[in-house]
């Protein structure tokens, strides 16, 4: 069967220890996505073309077999892909959708529950928007509270570029109350304009009843405030946990068994995250690294490959690499 998806990868370099492996049992392979649209700048290089979209999922629907991450992976016979947004995004309903239910493909939709029909982006959305999309801005920057203190220059571009990039990496790794504190920081500093509400829209709770209705669709949960949950002590963590899953049980009227951690990697979760999880009544957790889920992969740690805005070609190459590394 591999050769089928192997066929024409000549330029694969295929590990043959990989290859073994794949024989005696067969792996599922992951992907995540964030976002299904066309946007005029993207940092964060998570957003798909509607055009590559299709025809990756046209790709994975005459390849492979496509699995939901809820069912049983162990009766899976051949390559076996299983699709994952994250976070919520609108356009997960107004783009992503209609082209799954085209093709005919299962997705499961992580959401991150605090931000659904409110009005407000999530924060590397808001740091997007004042260090790399405001004009006119001071020539540096000078981060400082209680624990922190550091200036970078923004000048130029280039420069620009770097804060933004040290500033995703720092709010990452911070929780609420001290992102929070440095955003007032920093929008006092840029002075900036009205932010596009349709650009980053969260999805209103309207269009996430409208997505779990699919018979396509499975909702997981991803926290209520998307922290890094290996932040937080462990009551917190538990309420992250259970408030979005509680959140998504209400409004469905279905029990929500799928979880992801937000960030994903696995410093941004711990061994007390994947217990609460459990404890919680997950049956499986998505993590954000990339890998294989075998026979023997933690149900609580299932690694994924995210996919970029990939045309068909580099896609193909992408996916029998996600097989033979
Ligand atoms: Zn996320």
């Amino acid at each position: 069967m591999f050769r089928d998806v192997l066929g024409s990868a000549r330029n694969t370099v295929i590990s043959p220890f990989k290859y073994l492996i794949n024989l005696a049992d067969t792996p599922v392979i992951t992907l995540i996505y964030h976002r299904v649209t066309t946007l005029p700048s993207d940092p964060e290089m998570l957003a798909v073309s509607p055009e590559n979209f299709r025809a990756q999922m046209r790709y994975l629907k005459d390849t492979v077999q496509l699995v939901r991450l809820e069912s049983n992976w162990r009766d899976v016979s051949g390559p076996a892909v299983a699709v994952t947004f994250d976070d919520g995004y609108a356009d997960n309903v107004l783009e992503a959708l209609p082209i799954l239910e085209e093709v005919g493909i299962p997705a499961t939709f992580f959401i991150s529950t605090g931000t659904i029909g409110s009005r407000s982006e999530f924060w590397w959305h808001e740091l997007e928007h004042l260090i790399l999309e405001t004009h006119c801005l001071p020539a540096s920057f000078t981060l400082e509270d209680e624990y922190f203190g550091r200036s970078w220059p923004t000048g130029d571009l280039k420069a620009r570029q770097e804060f933004y990039l040290a500033l995703v990496d720092l709010m990452t790794n911070s929780d609420v109350m001290q992102r929070s504190k440095w955003l007032v920081q920093l929008r006092r500093w840029a002075q900036s304009g009205v932010v596009d509400p349709e650009k980053n829209r969260i999805m209103t709770a309207d269009e996430l009843l409208r997505l779990a209705e699919s018979p396509w669709v499975t909702i997981g949960a991803h926290t209520v405030t998307h922290t890094r949950l290996s932040s937080l002590p462990p009551d917190a963590q538990r309420e992250e946990i259970i408030e979005s899953k509680t959140y998504l049980e209400r409004l469905l009227g279905r029990e929500i068994t799928m979880f992801s951690y937000p960030f994903g990697k696995r410093s941004h979760y711990s061994a007390e995250t994947v217990s609460l999880c459990r404890e919680a009544g997950f049956t499986k957790a998505a993590a954000n690294f990339p890998g294989q889920s075998h026979r023997w992969t933690d149900p609580y740690q299932i690694p994924r490959h995210l996919v970029r805005n990939w045309p068909i070609a580099v896609f193909t190459k992408k996916l029998r690499e996600f097989w033979t590394r």
